[in-house]
């Protein structure tokens, strides 16, 4: 279901007037996680002024120890509602665990599946049941045909509303946090008729490259941008480190919009 071959045109998912895939490049920008309504609403005028269309925030945090944030759970989502009805930008959240799906669908524009649950698959399954647009984030050893699959699970459980991400693999680099697999966008984009989302921030895992990086995405051909934007980088509760504040963000979009109307 997920072919060119099955379908020839291209999926453009229509988030209540905000789309992703076609011909512009959607961005979606905010903080790795919902911290505090000051900082999301802060993140959320910000990203919105310059241009965004989705706001991200991680209210369920899948984090590598225990002993880290965890998230607000659905305190943030609450955060993130709040946040679109001041902005209108539309939430793009993750779901980790199937139980909190409904929740999470009664908040969110877009349901999040991070790289650690791309083969997760009873979480797979009952998304084709929701009525919510899906962004299925590759998983960091997962190749591009696994993604391709974990995305046919969504399909054909009934949503057809699904988008890939590319957020880089792990290989044996160890200067960069993951390897952004910028290949996987116009293999991808020749395969599927979904819509490629490219994730510079966990792709390359440092403030100062990730500028770079978002260019390198759009130029080779992705449908959007997912940019983890912070009001105070050095303040952030996960994610800092690869985290832009609002003026490089802003630098960013100039050169995005540049790019984009090239390609
Ligand atoms: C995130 O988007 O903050 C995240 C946890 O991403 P990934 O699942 O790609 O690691
Ligand atoms: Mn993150």
């Amino acid at each position: 279901l997920v072919s060119r071959e099955v379908k020839e045109e291209d999926t453009v998912l229509d988030v209540g007037g905000a789309t992703l895939g076609g011909r512009a490049v959607a961005v979606i920008a905010g903080p790795c996680s919902v911290e505090s309504k000051e900082q999301l609403l802060e993140a959320a005028r910000g990203v919105k002024a310059l241009g965004a269309t989705f706001l991200r925030g991680g209210a369920f945090k899948p984090r590598t120890s225990p002993y880290e944030f965890q998230g607000l759970g659905e305190q943030g989502l609450k955060l993130l509602a709040l946040a679109r009805e001041e902005t209108g930008l539309k939430v793009v959240t993750e779901v980790m665990d199937p139980d909190d799906l409904a929740v999470c669908a009664e908040y969110a524009d877009v349901l999040q599946i991070g790289a650690r649950s791309m083969q997760n698959f009873p979480l797979l399954r009952r998304l084709g049941a929701v009525k919510r647009p899906v962004l299925l984030k590759r998983g960091p050893s997962a190749t591009i045909k696994e993604l391709l699959m974990a995305a046919e699970y969504i399909l054909a459980h009934g949503n057809y509303q699904v988008a890939l991400c590319e957020r880089g693999i792990r290989t044996f680099e160890t200067m960069t946090r993951n390897t952004l697999d910028l290949n996987a966008v116009p293999v991808l984009k020749s395969l599927t008729h979904l819509p490629v989302v490219v994730d510079p921030s966990h792709g390359i895992g440092l403030r100062q490259h990730v500028p770079a990086m978002a260019r390198a995405g759009v130029a080779a051909g992705a449908d959007g941008l997912i940019i983890e934007v912070h009001p105070h980088p050095e303040q952030a509760l996960s994610d800092g480190h690869q985290s832009l504040a609002l003026p490089e963000f802003a630098e960013l979009m100039k050169q995005v919009r540049v790019i984009a109307g090239a390609v």
